[in-house]
Formats: structure tokens, sequence, C-alpha cells
């Protein structure tokens, strides 16, 4: 688990840099003291932000079939699952208010629909 968690993946969390930096978002944090570590927190707003990984997260898409060792990832992403929803049911108890983009969605991201979950 430990392991997985330094291998998170840094260019989505770098696409999401540009894209907060291309469309002028502030106020946004690294390394927030927080459970499950979000990449990026708004700590005014009370948001987290986990940029997921959809290889390592499992995410249903075409970049998570891994051709070997099957069972093995399955279990291991089942694992991220499980950790990903007690870390955001977690978060949202304690009033924060959780947002988990998926790596292939962030290209996809808009400005609007960012901004109308910031404010
Ligand atoms: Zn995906």
């Amino acid at each position: 688990m430990r392991k997985v968690k330094s291998r998170r993946n840094r260019s989505t969390e770098m696409k999401l840099i540009e894209f907060f930096k291309s469309h002028g978002i502030k106020g946004w944090r690294r390394n927030y003291p927080l459970p499950g570590k979000p990449d990026f927190v708004f700590p005014k707003q009370r948001i987290a932000v986990f940029a997921d990984g959809c290889f390592w997260h499992g995410h249903d898409c075409r970049n998570t079939k891994p051709s070997q060792n099957k069972s093995y990832w399955d279990a291991k992403r089942a694992r991220n699952q499980e950790r990903d929803r007690l870390v955001t049911e977690l978060l949202t108890k304690r009033g924060w208010k959780v947002m988990r983009i998926w790596e292939c969605e962030i290209k996809l991201l808009g400005i609007e629909q960012f901004s109308a979950f910031l404010s």
C-alpha cells in the first residue's frame, strides 16, 4: 500500500497544475496534511482534489487493462479502491468536499465545471 502511494502518477498531477495555472485558479496547496494525502487542497473552500491514476485506482477505461498477472492487479486495485472510498468518506464527514479526477479525464476537464465545483 505504501509503495503504491509513492508511485502516484506524477504526470497526472503536472497536468492539473498546468490546468490551474492556465485558468488562473489560485488558492491550491500541495502536501496539505489531510487523510489520504490529497494531491491538491483548497483550504479556504475546504476542497480536496485527488488525481487518480487510472491504472492504480482501477478506472474502467482503456488505460487499465494489464495483460499479465490479472488477478494480482485486480486484488491490488480492489484494495486501492476500497482505500479511496474510505478516505472520501472520512473527509466528507469532516466537512470536506472531495473531488476525484481520473487521469484520463483531465484533458476533458472544463473550466466551467471546475469553477462550479470551487464556488
Ligand atoms: Zn481512466
